[in-house]
């Protein structure tokens, strides 16, 4: 399919190019000391993905430890408040451990095995990747070292324990302001020094080449998955798909399998508490082009040009650059980026709870938030797809103690349908 007089035919195969660039985006800006480790994982990858045996082994994993395939829902309720569109689900919240995270992060711990490394590091913010790293980890019997900034330990607690419980080490992070960019760096510096016994496992399609590819194919599994579910639900394609973009992980792997296909795609951006610097986390819409973490793609940028101070009520999005795939796709035209403010996003939160009994993630929430937007807005029959990339209840306390349980009451939304 063309689109924009761009030809998606083999799309997948096209992109990244040798040197991981999605046009201008994307490439492996690290010290030269790491480049003999970073073209190691390429290789790798590039011998197991055609490797029938380790295809095999991820799928087994898949059907046996994850619960895959996870479902597509339809809401049927929720369609009808809304009154317009009908909304589909496709449900990452089911899959092991809550969320999507965990398709990558087996995959990664796969290739390690393969690889015969002994142990996978990684830094974590809020802890979810932590948590589906080290999950990983227990099942392959690898070691995991989780670095982690000292403010975010105390924020995360449950996180830290299951992370512990799981077996890993986590490795309180004391520089600077102690949390995401600091437990990057000491990640990093640790690669440094340990690459030959272990490799470091990104959590979203960032960070130098082959990482943006190599987990968009990880993720691919949801979009997979979807297609053939919705066109059997439905005898159709979704007229619109749409996922929350953070690194852009969940997303990327919903759209990778519809890029050629007649079906508008929608990535969906915090907004936040508005659009002032720092009340944002939309890398996208309000980016531009540069350099951070060993990939160039769109960021904030402070006045200096360094990242800038980002804010969403969901943890798991508040990263000031994003995807290089996710900026090349926009120049290109082919996704459409939105976004959708805290507000918005937690009336999603409380109505879909209710509505279809489904807890959804805050980052997740996102999501439903533009879904139900769109269907409000065009009162038409068509279909949107919504990645729902995880599960509620680690948000829960929090939500109700900040905003309390009457959230939707307060505001005079009724949700009669
Ligand atoms: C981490 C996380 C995200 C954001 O990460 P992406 O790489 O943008 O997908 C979204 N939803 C949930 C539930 C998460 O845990």
């Amino acid at each position: 399919m063309t689109y924009n007089g761009f030809d998606f035919e083999n799309y997948l195969k096209k992109f990244p190019d040798e040197k991981g660039f999605f046009g201008k985006y994307g490439g492996a800006f690290i010290p030269p000391q790491l480049e003999p480790a970073f073209k190691e994982i390429t290789e790798a990858y590039q011998t197991i993905c055609h490797s029938s045996q380790f295809i095999n082994e991820l799928r087994r994993i898949r059907a046996e430890f994850q619960g895959r395939p996870t479902p597509v829902y339809h809401c049927e309720r929720l369609s009808k408040y809304c009154g317009g569109a009908q909304i589909y689900l496709k449900r990452e919240d089911l899959n092991h451990t809550g969320a999507h995270k965990l398709n990558h992060c087996m995959g990664e711990g796969l290739l390690a095995k393969f690889m015969g490394k002994k142990k996978i590091i990684a830094e974590t913010g809020a802890g979810q990747h932590g948590v589906a790293l080290a999950t990983a980890a227990a099942y392959f019997g690898l070691e995991c070292d989780i670095y982690m900034g000292a403010v975010d330990v105390k924020k995360q607690a449950p996180n830290v324990s299951r992370m512990r419980l799981l077996g890993a080490r986590v490795i309180e992070v004391t520089d600077g302001q102690q949390t995401l960019k600091e437990a990057v760096d000491a990640a990093f510096t640790a690669y440094l020094n340990e690459y030959k016994d272990c490799i470091y496992c990104i959590g979203s399609v960032v960070g130098p080449h082959p990482f943006p590819m190599m987990v968009r194919d990880f993720q691919s599994v949801v979009g997979i998955e979807a297609r053939e579910q919705f066109l059997k639900m439905t005898g159709l394609l979704p007229d619109v798909i749409c996922a929350c973009v953070g690194g852009g992980s969940n997303s990327m792997g919903l759209f990778a399998p519809f890029v050629n296909d007649p079906v508008e795609i929608v990535g969906v951006e915090p907004l936040g508490r508005g659009k002032a610097h720092g009340d944002h986390a939309a890398s996208i819409t309000y980016g531009s082009e540069g350099v951070m973490h060993g990939f160039n793609s769109l960021m904030l940028k402070d006045e200096n040009g360094e990242p800038d101070k980002v804010y969403s009520v969901a943890s798991g999005l508040d990263y000031p650059s994003v995807g290089p795939e996710h900026a090349f796709l926009h120049d290109i035209g082919r996704v459409k980026y939105e976004m959708a403010s805290d507000d918005e996003a937690l009336e999603a939160f409380f109505t879909l709870s209710r509505l279809e009994g489904i807890i959804p993630a805050i980052e997740s929430s996102h999501a439903v938030a533009y879904a139900m937007r769109l269907a409000r807005s065009e009162k038409k029959t068509g279909t949107i797809l919504v990645n729902l990339s995880g599960r509620g209840d680690k948000d829960m306390d929090y939500v109700i103690e900040k905003y309390g349980d009457d959230y939707l009451e307060k505001r005079g939304i009724s949700i009669k349908i």
